[in-house]
C-alpha cells in the first residue's frame, strides 16, 4: 500500500480572453471544474498505475464530489477527513495564449486532524511506502511516524520550502524534484544533491527526463523523456512521482520505474487537465512515442 499525505483541490478554470488586471472585471468564456492538488494527482497516478492507494487528508463541507472521484479512480477514501469550511481550491484563469494566473486557498489541506493521521498510520505494514508533498499540514510528523513503521518514505518538494524540506529530510529515503528546486535546495542547504544523505534522489527536468542520484555510490543515471507536443504541464510531475511510487510498490527496479513514469508524465502533458488527465497502466503500456 501506499500512504498518501496529500492536499485535495477543485481546480476552478476560468477561460478568459486576457488575465484581469487590478481593478477590471471581466467576463470569462468557458468555466470547467476538476480534480487537483498535488496529493490527489498523485494518489489518482499511482492508483491509475495499478497500486494500492490509501490517501491521508481533507475535504471541506463542499468536497464530497472529490472524495466520489478519488474513489472513482480506485484510491481509498477511508482516511479523507471532512472538516468544516470549504475545501483546498484553486482558481485558475487561463488566456487565449495559455498563460495563466493562479490563486490558491489551502483550506481544508490546513486542517487535517493529527490524531486521525496518526490512527491511520498505525494501520501501515513494514513494506509498504509513505508519501507527502507541501500542501498540507503534518508532514516531518507523518514522515516520521511512517519511518519508524519501517515504511519507505517520498517527498516530493513541491510547492518548493526550504523550511519543509529541512524539516522532513531526516525521515526520507526518496526525495523528488524539479530542477528549479533542485536548484533552490542546494542553494538553501549550501550543498549538493549528491550529499544530502538522502539514499535516491530525482530531479525531473521538464522535456528532458529525469537524472536518479543514489547516495551510496554518488551515481547520477539519466532517463530521457518520449517527445510529445505539450498540451498542458499541470500535474506532469505529479504523475511522473505517482507512478515512480507505483512501479516501486509493485517490485520494478528504480530504472523500469522511472520508465514507466516518463511515460505516464509524457501522456498526460498531452492532454488538457490535472487529476482527470492521468493515464492508466493500459494506456501507458500501449502507447507509442
Ligand atoms: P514539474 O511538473 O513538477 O515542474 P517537470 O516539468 O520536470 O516537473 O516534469 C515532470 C516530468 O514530466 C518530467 O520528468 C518528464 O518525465 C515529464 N514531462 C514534463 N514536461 C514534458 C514534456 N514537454 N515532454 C515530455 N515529458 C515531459
Amino acid at each position: 500500500t501506499i500512504w498518501n499525505l496529500g492536499s485535495i483541490n477543485a481546480d476552478h478554470v476560468y477561460a478568459v480572453p486576457h488575465i484581469p488586471t487590478p481593478g477590471e472585471t471581466l467576463a470569462a468564456t468557458g468555466l470547467s471544474r476538476g480534480l487537483g492538488g498535488k496529493g490527489a494527482n498523485m494518489s489518482v497516478a499511482a492508483a491509475r498505475a495499478g497500486a494500492r492507494v490509501a490517501h491521508l487528508g481533507a475535504v471541506g463541507e463542499d468536497g464530497g464530489w472529490m472524495v466520489e472521484r478519488l474513489e472513482a479512480y480506485g484510491v481509498d477514501c477511508a482516511h479523507v477527513q471532512r472538516r468544516g469550511g470549504p475545501s483546498g481550491h484553486a482558481i485558475i484563469t487561463v488566456d487565449a495564449k495559455g498563460e495563466n494566473a493562479i490563486t490558491l486557498w489551502p483550506g481544508a489541506n490546513r486542517d487535517i486532524e493529527p490524531e486521525a493521521v496518526k490512527q491511520a498510520l498505525q494501520g501501515a505494514a513494514p513494506g509498504d511506502l509513505f508519501v507527502t508533498q507541501n500542501e498540507t499540514a503534518l508532514q516531518p510528523e507523518a514522515a516520521a511516524q511512517a519511518r519508524a513503521k519501517g515504511l519507505t518514505v517520498a517527498y516530493a518538494a513541491a510547492p518548493f520550502d526550504a523550511e519543509a524540506v529541512r524539516a522532513v529530510r531526516p525521515h526520507l529515503d526518496l526525495l523528488v524534484l524539479n530542477e528549479i528546486e533542485a536548484r533552490q535546495l542546494e542553494q538553501a542547504l549550501n550543498s549538493s544533491i549528491e550529499s544530502l544523505g538522502i539514499a535516491h534522489v530525482v530531479v525531473t527536468l521538464g522535456a528532458r527526463g529525469c537524472d536518479w542520484i543514489e547516495a551510496g555510490s554518488g551515481t547520477r543515471h539519466h532517463v530521457d523523456a518520449p517527445r510529445v507536443e505539450a498540451v498542458d504541464t499541470t500535474g506532469a510531475g505529479d504523475t511522473f512521482t505517482g507512478y515512480l511510487l507505483a512501479g516501486l510498490s509493485q517490485g520494478l527496479a528504480m530504472e523500469a520505474a522511472l520508465n514507466r513514469a516518463t511515460r505516464a508524465a509524457a501522456l498526460k502533458v498531452g492532454r488538457p487537465g490535472a487529476a482527470d488527465a492521468i493515464p492508466t497502466a493500459e494506456e501507458v503500456e500501449r502507447a507509442v512515442f
